[in-house]
């Protein structure tokens, strides 16, 4: 297609936009709000809030104070991991629409529950992506977790960067695996562009989907490494474990 019927394109999308009125994003029924959800669909999500242990995000115990017994045994290098939201049927469609469809008003819904959960104190902050392998970014045109990254930068004024880390393994799921398997997928599977962009600074990685955490951990890895002060975790649906919701 010509650059003038990609243009054109474009231009007739954001009107619509404009023109139309706003839908629910989980199933598309006409809501009052821009990028919320209908009562119905609402009532399916589980939203899943900052409370939990300071730093994984899950649910403490009793005996718990404000860390759980995990991280107190061996710190993860995500020193802060939050999600929106429980992954279930209506929030990975979501994350498959998201996926396959560019759709920017999903980012914008999912990137507004997510917000709220970053951590905005200190000034040298930065949002980076989790990144695919060129030969999946080629093939989709574009990265998911970039476009969460972008939006959410709109919201809280903090810059985002989608080209600072690069995935340099194509890594196959991790579902199945044990720990000790799934850090050896991921050992030296990504690589930091820029050491001069991340040095000092608190990077904030965007994920869609968070599910076992090793990705992220070897993101966390790797920035350390590069010299970054410290490395948080936003998702917008986490795998959570009927029994870490029950604890
Ligand atoms: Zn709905
Ligand atoms: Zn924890």
């Amino acid at each position: 297609m010509s650059m003038v019927a990609e243009l054109i394109r474009t231009c007739a999308r954001w009107a619509l936009d404009f023109a139309l009125p706003p839908r629910c994003a989980g199933c598309g029924t006409i809501v009052e709000e821009v990028h919320s959800f209908c009562p119905e669909c609402w009532k399916q999500i589980e939203f899943l809030g900052d409370g939990g242990c300071t730093v994984c995000g899950l649910p403490l115990q009793a005996t718990e104070v404000d860390t759980c017994a995990a991280c107190l045994a061996k710190p993860p290098r995500v020193a802060r991991a939050r999600a929106a939201v429980a992954y279930g049927e209506l929030s990975r469609n979501l994350a498959i629409r998201l996926k396959y469809g560019r759709k920017v008003a999903i980012a914008r819904t999912m990137a507004r529950y997510m917000a709220p959960l970053v951590d905005r104190s200190g000034d040298e902050r930065i949002l980076v992506p989790v990144p695919l392998h060129r030969t999946r970014l080629w093939r989709r045109g574009f990265n998911q977790s970039a476009l969460v990254a972008r939006e959410l930068s709109r919201r809280l004024d903090i810059a985002a960067n989608p080209f600072l880390l690069r995935r340099l393994k194509r890594t196959p799921p991790l579902k199945g695996m044990s720990p000790l398997q799934r850090r050896k997928t991921v050992a030296g599977a990504f690589a930091v562009r820029h050491k001069a962009a991340v040095a000092g600074k608190t990077v904030i990685l965007v994920d869609d989907v968070l599910t076992t955490g090793s990705t992220a951990e070897a993101c966390a890895r790797t920035l350390k490494r590069a010299g970054a002060a410290r490395v948080e975790l936003v998702s917008w649906a986490r795998v959570v474990k009927p029994s870490q919701l029950m604890r």
